[in-house]
């Protein structure tokens, strides 16, 4: 696919943007340019990608009948590009984040973007907005593609008017500052997901059906919600925005197994990869919170962790509930999740060898 360039003739100064990046934070600031693909339906019913363009960053004109507005037809994926050493910028793959936007597309009843012309939107943002990636540690820019439905219609049917989107946001440390172990609030009130619905789907509607449930974490302290799934046996699934991992005091890794209800996490698949390399034990299963109290109470769960891309891997300290705390042991040694971070994080800044081909160059 073609895309054209239509560059901004206002972009941020040199001055704005060095200030910018000196303390990016997460998601507050955006570069100067949006890539669009839009999609529409012809007269013969044939859906099809066209007028593919870099334009400056700026509102989007949107009809307000528009459907994304009314029934939330609408995708998202989250991707970082990291800058080297030798000023040379990189993404982790991206591939793995275009099948999953394709699947959740699918789900959502939004056409599939072909994965090259995903990969390809990535390379047009970044060339336009190089600048803006940082080169701090810990600091990357996030790029965030999404697609909305844009047909001003209200009957509730998949749109023929689609809107592919790209934008990016120079980003720090997810949870800010050092990284210390964080809390979690356990949701009981609220599920985010069951069987049949759109867990693993990535779309608008499953963070807002999680805001609920994310004040009550906040009121009690918590930077982040763990979901669980109250009609399997209380299966512990995932936090908010990221999957969850246990050490047990063996050594074994255990992971929630991709159900149908959770996101099938990039950086959880690595993690599992990286964990195999080193010789640990893996098991994708279903954990549920009984488990998790009962390793607690006998000394058989040794860290728990959470990961995504925006986090990267960060350790959870401990787990509130409306009835107790479950506080994870100090590691004796070494935490396992530490190795795993420093070498996920080392392959995506270039300073370690990429040994599964993890990373394209944009
Ligand atoms: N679960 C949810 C609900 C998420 O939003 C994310 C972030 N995309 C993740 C897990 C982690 O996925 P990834 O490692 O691909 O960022």
């Amino acid at each position: 696919m073609e895309f054209s360039q239509q560059f901004s003739t206002s972009p941020k100064s040199e001055a704005e943007r060095a200030a910018i990046l000196a303390d990016p934070g997460f998601g507050d600031y955006f570069t100067d340019h949006t890539v669009v693909i839009d999609w529409t339906v012809d007269a013969a019913g044939e859906g099809g990608w066209h007028d593919a363009r870099v334009e400056p960053y700026g509102p989007i004109m949107m009809d307000p009948a528009a459907a994304v507005l009314h029934y939330g037809q609408e995708i998202f994926e989250g991707l970082k590009a990291y800058r080297h050493a030798d000023s040379s910028v990189w993404t982790f793959r991206p591939e793995a984040n275009a099948a999953r936007f394709n699947k959740s597309a699918v789900r959502l009843a939004l056409p599939e973007l072909p994965e090259e012309d995903f990969i390809e939107s990535l390379r047009q943002i970044v060339a336009a907005d190089r600048a803006w990636v940082p080169s701090g540690d810990g600091e990357a820019l996030y790029l965030r593609p999404f697609m909305i439905a844009t047909e001003a219609f209200l009957g509730v049917r998949p749109s023929r008017e689609v809107s592919y989107r790209v934008i990016a946001s120079p980003a720090g440390n997810y949870f800010g500052g050092e990284l210390k172990p964080v809390s979690i609030w356990l949701s009981e009130r609220y599920a985010r997901a069951g069987h049949g619905g759109t867990g693993e789907a990535k779309c608008g509607g499953n963070y807002a059906a999680s805001l609920a449930a994310q004040i009550e974490a906040e009121q009690h302290g918590c930077k982040q919600v763990l979901f669980l799934d109250p009609t399997n046996d209380h299966a512990v699934d995932e936090l908010g925005g990221m999957n969850v991992f246990f050490v047990l005091a063996d050594g074994t890794v255990v992971t929630p197994e991709l159900n149908g209800n959770i996101l099938h996490g990039v950086t959880r698949s690595s993690v599992l990869q990286l964990a195999r390399d080193r010789g640990l034990v893996v098991e994708e299963r279903k954990f549920t919170i009984a488990e998790w109290r009962e390793r607690v109470a006998d000394g058989t769960l040794a860290e728990v962790f959470a990961c995504g891309t925006a986090a990267v891997i960060t350790p959870i300290g401990e787990l509130k509930t409306a009835v107790d705390t479950l506080v994870t042991p100090t590691a004796q040694g070494e935490p396992v999740w530490k190795g795993i971070r420093e070498q996920l994080l080392g392959i995506q800044t270039g300073t370690m060898e990429d040994t599964h081909g993890w990373l394209t160059r944009l």
